[in-house]
């Protein structure tokens, strides 16, 4: 089956060029299913993982709009809506300078996965643009996102089509974009979009979920091999929203947390991250990480280095895709790292990954490992759907108990398929399982 894979993925790669990051995110996917075309001729002879590797509809739009001085911008907008197979296009948007065809690609080929992990009714997909929020006024952010989703709306849908929030989009855009949405279609329809504010049906703790999520899942791993959190050094890189909400969690379970960083460095903290002051300076007044060594005199903050360098038992990186490269892996193995969980999509690079495989490092992917947010996601749509508000409690135990089930379910998938352990087969296999099965069942479509 070697060749069959490599046959999809050379296709793969023909018909999508000039994609580098979605050709990683199908190359991993693809190296974990030789074990399942084996066992099951079927995919091969309908062209199965063919299929899923091609998405259902791609959407690229442009996106005028106007700055506080009164000049004009042209921005481009994506929506690829990858897989309906489990349920409407579910996943985030991402403003990031950063965003192409390609990276909303591979962010919403691992989305199909992730939400079939979830085991929730979502399929998969993911949108955005290239436009940087980054020092841009309230008002700019509202224009930009009035704009998007002026665009956008017509393929929407609580049924069809229902983006979130990711880097770049959090509960302001989100606000701005529902605001436009109901405005356009006169539909105050709640399911369209999740990651809404709590004042006009948005769900309890969605804001904390991905990071949530991970810290829990990291938990699971240290339970598997007869450990905890409680007393472990961890790093984490980022202080966006997963890397906030890692830090509180990973804290509430007994870890300490020496690292946060974003694009202009790190700060170190060997008594722990003063939470506190983290989302003041990174929620409250959206300042750089900078500013917190400015203010708790037992931080450093190291300008351009790299977060891995600290050491640490657990590294939990949540900034964004490849910044885990191979040397950092080294470094991290030889610090004594034990266990790397994936806070955000696909930072680990491949090579790193080799390196700490190599070592034995524990391995969380994010398609697993940070799947709360879109799991809470899917509580929040079944909340407007039924029209009805759970509580914090409720809420953060229904998130628990699905990332427990993830890990035991990537953990069993891992001892089916002769891999104990390795999760990253886990996961691809599992997720890759559950889809193929309902697209099986509805035919050639
Ligand atoms: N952007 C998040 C993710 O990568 C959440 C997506 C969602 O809630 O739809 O999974």
């Amino acid at each position: 089956m070697r060749d069959r894979v490599e046959q999809i993925y050379d296709d793969v790669v023909g018909r999508n060029p000039a994609q580098p990051e979605f050709h990683q995110a199908v190359r991993e996917v693809l190296d974990s299913l030789t074990v399942v075309l084996d066992r099951h001729p079927e995919y091969t002879a309908r062209k199965t993982v063919e299929r899923i590797c091609e998405p259902e509809r791609q959407l690229i739009f442009r996106v005028p709009w106007q700055d506080d001085r009164g000049e004009v911008h042209i921005n481009r907008g994506f929506r690829v809506e990858f897989s309906s197979a489990l349920g409407p296009y579910k996943g985030g948007l991402r403003f990031h300078p950063s965003v192409n065809l390609g990276v909303v690609k591979f962010l919403g080929f691992e989305q199909i996965f992730k939400n079939a992990l979830t085991g929730m009714p979502i399929g998969g997909g993911k949108g955005g643009a290239d436009f940087d929020p980054k020092g841009r006024s309230d008002a700019e952010v509202m224009r930009f996102c009035q704009s998007f989703m002026t665009e956008l709306y017509r393929h929407l849908g609580e049924h069809t089509d229902v983006p979130a929030g990711d880097v770049g989009v959090g509960g302001r855009e989100i606000g701005f974009l529902f605001g436009q949405y109901k405005r356009i279609t006169n539909r105050f329809e709640a399911g369209v979009l999740t990651g809404k504010g709590l004042s006009y049906g948005g769900a309890q703790v969605r804001t904390e979920a991905t990071g949530y999520g991970a810290a829990y899942f990291a938990a699971e791993m240290l339970r598997a091999r007869g450990s905890s959190l409680d007393g472990r050094t961890v790093s984490v890189s980022g202080s966006g929203n997963v890397a906030v909400y890692a830090v509180e969690k990973v804290q509430q379970l007994g870890g300490r947390v020496l690292t946060v960083s974003d694009s202009g460095g790190y700060v170190v903290d060997e008594r722990g991250i003063d939470l506190e002051v983290l989302k003041q300076v990174k929620e409250v007044e959206r300042a750089r990480i900078s500013e917190y060594a400015e203010r708790v005199p037992s931080a450093r903050y190291v300008a351009g280095g790299c977060v891995w360098d600290v050491p640490c038992e657990v590294a939990i990186p949540s900034a964004s895709q490849n910044e885990l490269p191979e040397e950092a892996a080294t470094t991290l193995v030889r610090n004594g790292c034990r266990v790397v969980v994936e806070g955000a999509n696909m930072p680990t690079t491949p090579g790193a990954l080799r390196v700490l495989r190599e070592a034995g490092v524990g391995f969380g992917p994010g398609k697993a490992a940070n799947a709360g947010g879109v799991a809470t996601s899917a509580l929040e749509m079944q909340q407007n759907a039924s029209r009805d508000r759970w509580t914090f409690e409720h809420t953060e135990a229904r998130v628990e108990e699905i990332m427990r089930a993830i890990h035991e379910r990537c953990q069993a998938t891992s001892e089916e398929y002769g891999r104990p352990g390795d999760l990253v087969l886990g996961a691809n296999v599992a997720g890759f399982l559950r889809v193929a099965e309902a697209v099986h069942a509805h035919g050639l479509v």
